[in-house]
């Protein structure tokens, strides 16, 4: 049996140098912030039969687990540093550290993010990250900072994760390739970290944030935050590529207010249009313009021709 402290060494120490100062085997990690930046910090927590169902493959809970804190760096336009983990585990089990070892520090290793400690507990399967990056003070891409005039920006695609979902829930009918291509989308996310850096570059972008509960929901904590109004143009919301075959409803619904998304969404001055396809060329990651930053409160949706839609949608939220 694998006591706690044979756990640590065997799954999550690694032998190679790191940034750090001194990682994990004391009380707390050290590490020295280079002199001038801000430090970003963020924590999400992975709740087994809440964010993901019991049974998930461990390399791809791996993966998502970081996955969905680098996001939150991406989406504040920070540099990975660093992350401790906090892990709850039901029982010590070699096979399942082991896939979930290597799909956290496959990702880990991809953004240069080192793990520099965390806290192991037996219990039911729970696994808290905290992540660490730095930017330029200044430079964070905050919910609050969209001006009327803004375009909304959104990486990549959406809507794919959704549509997984609702083939496990048999809510839609999907053959098991398409099933299999979505689903990749919803354990896998890709963190736009790159896209993140470039656009705080400058800066050529004003907000941002990460679509994780439903671009709809989720760019009303920017409306929110900066006190201003939009339209989206729904038919311009760059589906994924198995919800792109579906039918015109369920892609309005599933792009608009799908979750699980891991996009980057944000405003841009008009005059920067170029700077932000620009960005999205420098880190490989497709941008598309879907809608506008106005002075009148509130969300409004638009078909192509300009032409008011009624969309009933509105973001996830754990306790309603
Ligand atoms: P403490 O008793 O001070 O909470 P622990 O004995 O729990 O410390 O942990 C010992 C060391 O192992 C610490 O440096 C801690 O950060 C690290 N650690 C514990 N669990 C993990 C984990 N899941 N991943 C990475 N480091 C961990
Ligand atoms: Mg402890």
């Amino acid at each position: 049996m694998l006591s706690e402290f044979d756990l640590i060494k065997q799954f999550f120490q690694r032998a190679r140098p790191g940034r750090a100062d001194l990682g994990i085997g004391d009380d707390c990690a050290l590490i020295t912030p280079a002199s001038g930046r801000q430090l970003a910090i963020s924590s999400d927590m992975l709740v087994e039969d809440r964010h993901f169902f019991k049974g998930a493959d461990p390399f791809m809970l791996g993966h998502k687990s970081l996955a969905v804190n680098l996001s939150d760096l991406a989406a504040m336009g920070a540099r990975p540093l660093g992350f401790t983990l906090a892990l709850a585990l039901p029982a010590a089990d070699p096979v399942w550290l082991e896939g979930f070892s290597r799909g956290l520090f496959a990702l880990a290793d991809a953004h240069d993010c080192e793990l520099i400690g965390g806290d192991t507990t037996k219990g039911p399967l729970n696994i808290c990250i905290t992540v660490f990056g730095e930017l330029a003070p200044g430079h964070a891409l905050r919910r609050d900072a969209a001006r009327v005039g803004d375009d909304i920006w959104i990486s990549g695609t959406l809507g794919d994760a959704r549509l997984a979902l609702a083939g496990y829930w048999k809510e839609v009918a999907l053959d098991d390739a398409d099933h299999a291509q979505a689903a990749l989308r919803m354990h896998m996310p890709t963190p736009r970290v790159a896209l993140g850096l470039a656009l705080a570059q400058q800066p050529v972008a004003h907000a941002a944030l990460d679509i994780s509960d439903g671009l709809v929901g989720d760019l009303g904590h920017i409306l929110a935050a900066s006190q201003a109004g939009a339209t989206l143009d729904v038919d311009a919301l760059p589906a994924g590529p198995v919800l792109a075959r579906q039918a015109l409803d369920l892609r309005r619904r599933f792009t608009a207010a799908g979750g699980d998304d891991y996009e980057l969404c944000f405003t841009a001055p008009i005059e920067q249009r170029e700077a932000v396809l620009e960005a999205g060329r420098v880190s490989g990651t497709t941008v598309t313009r879907v809608g506008r930053i106005e002075a009148e409160p509130g969300l409004r949706f638009v078909a192509t021709d300009g032409a008011p839609l009624d969309l009933k949608l509105s973001g996830w939220d754990h306790f309603s």
